[in-house]
């Protein structure tokens, strides 16, 4: 670890040893060391501040079995402010993937400027087959095994994979109901109804296209001549899909958990919109080319969006990439191989920190209409998000290009950097 002369060894951080907190911790390792980081801070930031880790029973529907799930909740930096972070019901989340991911908040956060560090939470839990009342069990229980270490002013939950509006208005009621007054400021992207904020739902796919646009610019290529294939059709890829379409960028490839669909002349995410809702999937949508999820990503096109989960582009697909440019939707979508790949290829990245940051920034403005009780218009919203996202994406690409890295190395630095400088100014208690 560079200049630290206390190395940090495998064994020391053993708890969070997977494949994910590897390549947070990378990037942060390459960074810090271009960056000739204070050694004392670096080493406090490849760690998380705080890590829960929970296990509590869930009945399922049936009352035939009581299964005993986890759940974790990882607040990375508390110096800046309270931690904010999504939280992912997912079969496979593991401490060290809930690690990263609140490490790339604390990043996401600061090159927004926004005043949170960086946290995120995970329920081990399949959660396309759970009913409506199982995912309500789950959520209530795994918020009151947590309750002590979230709130308005200590750490802000916000929907992620596998979680929605429902779902943060049932953590909103269990910790109200707990504290005894109504909370609203313990989570983000609530419904409307229970002081949502206007274009929460749409803000990380608009803020995906926002960045687009300006890598268009800086490129010299005109957003609405290009042909954008997204991958994934969750919140994020599918806003992202529909703004690209409206926007008059041409959308030739999509794909969902069920596979891929791709046509050169072009698909209409208002009929993909209409298919899902009769279908349920992507899956037999007609006047397109069935592939896979692999294949997708590999059909020619000049942005590539990869809005699912992570890992999609790795080392084996990266030199068969046919685009011109790659703007992360998804959190980690692209392993430190496949970077290196796309970086010797010419292939321009957006990095998830800056490209999905969208969706942070407007569970902040949430957050703060909540607490100063106002009510700003969807027109408001997007004005506000559209000038923090110009903003950072300028900072980064500046840095990029005075500092000859790439934009993702460039978006660490200016994350970590902030980062670093509050820790500096805060210093080390007692
Ligand atoms: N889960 C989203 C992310 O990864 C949003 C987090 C939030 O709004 O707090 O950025």
């Amino acid at each position: 670890m560079g200049t630290n002369n206390r190395k940090l060894t495998a064994e020391q951080d053993i708890e969070w040893d997977t494949p994910m907190y590897k390549l947070a911790v990378t990037q942060l390792d390459n960074t810090a060391e271009l960056m000739c980081l204070d050694p004392n801070i670096w080493e406090r930031l490849r760690t998380p501040q705080r890590a829960h880790v929970v296990s509590f029973p869930f009945r399922r529907d049936d009352y035939s079995t009581v299964e005993t799930v986890f759940g974790y909740r990882v607040q990375h930096v508390l110096t800046m402010g309270p931690t904010k972070g999504g939280l992912r019901y997912d079969i496979n989340v593991d401490l060290g993937e809930v690690t990263a991911l609140a490490i790339w908040m604390s990043w996401k956060c600061a090159i927004i400027g926004l005043p949170f560090g960086g946290a995120k939470g995970g329920v081990r839990v399949d959660p396309v087959p759970l009913s409506r009342a199982e995912k309500q069990r789950i959520t209530r229980r795994y918020t009151s095994e947590i309750i002590n270490v979230i709130g308005e002013d200590r750490d802000i939950m916000a929907p992620d994979l596998g979680t929605d509006e429902q779902v943060m208005a049932w953590i909103m009621d269990t910790y109200s109901q707990q504290v005894g007054h109504t909370v609203p400021g313990v989570v983000t992207g609530k419904p409307i109804e229970l002081g949502g904020s206007q274009g929460r739902r749409e803000a990380t796919g608009r803020g995906v296209i926002t960045c687009a646009e300006a890598a268009c610019r800086q490129v010299g290529t005109a957003f609405d001549a290009t042909r954008v294939i997204v991958q994934g059709y969750g919140n994020v890829g599918a806003t992202a899909a529909r703004i690209a379409h409206n926007t008059g960028a041409k959308v030739v490839g999509l794909a969902d958990i069920s596979g891929g669909i791709y046509n050169p002349e072009g698909l209409d995410p208002a009929k993909t919109d209409e298919w899902i809702s009769e279908n349920g999937t992507l899956d037999g949508f007609p006047d397109s080319e069935t592939v896979t999820n692999e294949e997708l990503l590999e059909q020619p096109c000049d942005i590539l969006i990869p809005a699912a989960i992570q890992n999609q582009i790795h080392e084996r697909n990266a030199p068969r990439l046919d685009c011109k440019m790659v703007v992360e939707g998804a959190n980690g979508p692209t392993s430190l191989e496949a970077d290196a790949i796309l970086q010797d290829r010419g292939i321009l990245v957006v990095p998830d920190i800056l490209a999905n940051a969208g969706g942070v920034t407007v569970s902040y403005f949430e957050w703060v209409q909540g607490l100063a009780q106002l009510l700003w218009t969807a027109d408001e919203v997007s004005k506000r998000l559209g000038e923090l996202m110009g903003r950072a994406f300028d900072e980064v690409w500046t840095t990029s290009q005075v500092q000859g890295v790439s934009l993702r190395t460039a978006a660490l630095m200016l994350g970590i950097g902030r980062v670093a400088r509050a820790k500096k100014a805060r210093g080390v208690f007692p």
